[in-house]
Formats: C-alpha cells, structure tokens, sequence
C-alpha cells in the first residue's frame, strides 16, 4: 500500500473588518502528487489528487479528469484502496 501524505495548511484571515468572521481556508499540501494538481482544498480534494497521480494524471483527458471531482467521500476511498494508495493527512493540532 502506497501512503500520500498531506500538510495541513489550512488557514484563515481577516479581511479588516472588525465586524466579520475570519475566513478559512481548507488547504492541504502533499510533497507525493503531481506538482500540476496544486494544493488540495478539502478532504475529497486529497483524495482525488492521491488517485489523478496514481493514474498519472497527465495522460488523461480533461473531461475524464472532472468525473472524479463528483465522487463522494466513500467512492473516493473505495477506487483509492482498488488502487493499492491509501491517504494520511497530518492535521494542524489547533486551527484559530
Ligand atoms: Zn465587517
């Protein structure tokens, strides 16, 4: 079983405005996945990015791409294992 692993670096910040909530931002970083998928932005994020370089992205089609971004949580896990790649995140111990 091949392990990706991701940062947590989610944050959030202010936009200046005393009156507002602080926005955060789901963000996870993994040194094992295609350089071209970027920072994943939700748990299924990761997920989706661990199975696109598995599959080595780059040799398909956009459209076939975009399927995978519909998964849910449970199929992403399920064509993950079926693919011998597991996903571990390391999650911040305290998020403001
Ligand atoms: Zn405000």
């Amino acid at each position: 079983m091949k392990t990706y692993f991701y940062t947590d670096d989610s944050y959030s910040f202010s936009n200046g405005c005393s009156c507002c909530d602080d926005t955060f931002i789901e963000c996870y970083n993994s040194e094992d996945t295609d350089y071209m998928l970027g920072s994943a932005h939700s748990i299924e994020d990761c997920w989706v990015n661990a199975i696109l370089t598995e599959l080595k992205v780059m040799s398909l089609d956009p459209a076939e791409r975009e399927e995978y971004w519909q998964y849910s949580l449970d199929t992403l896990k399920t064509l993950a294992y079926s693919l011998g790649i597991d996903v571990e995140i390391e999650f911040q111990e305290d998020v403001e």
